[in-house]
């Protein structure tokens, strides 16, 4: 019998921080999400990534800095960011694409950081290159076994859409050969290139019975298979409460130009609840997203009815026919 999936409710005292330390990248994935008309191009100096973990770090709360871009590895200085944030008592996680820059894995080690996610939307060159770009399927699993045999923790990002659910499940052997040993499955959001490319009439996303029929199955297996599996929770059952991550969790998304949000789905939006001024971390005055989080309604989460009505379906009486989640709260399957 497959393991069944348990939602990780938000916890208090817990702070993710996803720290994203420039913007530029060498790939050009077609649902990439980096807008840099609000993000700008900066690249931030050693000397500011350094202070800025410095204003996030608290001593008294389990906290996680996740290195983002673009591509975090193209930064030169990286190392020394994930080596300051170790000092600091972060767990650290690098997001890659997979080309590595700059022998990261020899650079750094898996004493200082903890986990080195891939990011890979395919079993094979034929489904994953078409979306992330031509020889990426080869460079991106040739980094990921190197960085198994040199003892790193290897996870893997996968951000199904209408063109890869159907092969999610061939993910299982490969991530088991190689040695994964955690599996992120994701929802497309309607954010970056996945809105302005015209993908037909459906689009990137996938439809809920589609997600609902495939995705927590395919996490059982992956679980039986011995990997940890998290994936997004989107559909909230009936009994199950609605909680805003806005509210009840720490959770911020950092930009090089100093925006700081608490809501990644606000992030192409210039409501960011707070900003970095001169190294300091200062609320922003006037409508930001933090007033979007009060607001109860009855599909769920606000700012996906607002950015994203099209996800929504409503039955005969007007009810939606699902209340969608918060995009923050997960479900978990541990390795059998
Ligand atoms: S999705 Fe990530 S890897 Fe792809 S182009 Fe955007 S930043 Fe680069
Ligand atoms: S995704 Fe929705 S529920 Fe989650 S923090 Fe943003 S507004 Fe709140």
């Amino acid at each position: 019998m497959l393991s069944t999936a348990r939602t990780v409710g938000f916890q208090s005292g817990e702070r993710n921080i996803f720290f994203h330390i420039l913007t530029a990248c060498n790939l050009s994935c077609r649902h990439c999400y980096i807008n840099t008309e609000q993000h700008g191009t900066v690249t931030l100096s050693r000397e500011t990534i350094e202070k800025w973990l410095e204003l996030f770090a608290d001593p008294a709360k389990k906290s996680n800095v996740i290195f983002l871009g673009g591509e975090p590895t193209m930064h030169p200085d990286l190392v020394h960011g994930i080596a300051r944030a170790k000092a600091l008592d972060f767990a650290v996680t690098v997001d890659s694409n997979g080309y590595l820059f700059h022998d990261i894995l020899e650079k750094t080690s898996p004493d200082l950081l903890d986990f080195l996610s891939f990011s890979l939307d395919g079993p094979d060159a034929e489904v994953n290159d078409p979306i992330r770009g031509e020889g990426v399927y080869e460079v991106c699993t040739s980094n990921m076994r190197r960085a198994v045999e040199m003892g790193y923790n290897v996870s893997v990002i996968y951000t199904v859409s209408r063109f890869n659910i159907d092969q999610l499940h061939r993910m299982i052997p490969l991530l088991s050969e190689i040695g994964v040993k955690r599996f992120f499955i994701q929802v497309i959001g309607l954010r970056g290139n996945s809105i302005q490319e015209s993908v037909g009439e459906q689009g990137w996303q996938v439809s809920p019975e589609q997600w609902l029929a495939v995705v927590p199955a395919v996490a059982g297996q992956a679980a039986e298979a011995g990997i940890h599996v998290t994936f997004p929770k989107v559909f909230l059952e009936d009994e199950e409460t609605f909680e805003c991550a806005g509210l009840v969790a720490e959770n911020f998304f950092i930009f090089p130009n100093g925006r700081v949000y608490h809501c990644p789905l606000c992030e192409d939006h210039p409501i960011h609840a707070l900003q970095i001024k001169e190294n300091k971390l200062v609320p922003n005055r006037g409508l930001t997203e933090d007033n979007f989080f009060q607001l109860q309604i009855a599909e769920g989460c606000v700012m996906n009815k607002l950015l994203q009505p099209d996800t929504i379906s409503y039955d005969e009486q007007g009810k939606p026919k699902y209340r969608i989640s918060c995009c923050l709260l997960k479900q978990e399957i541990l390795p059998a």
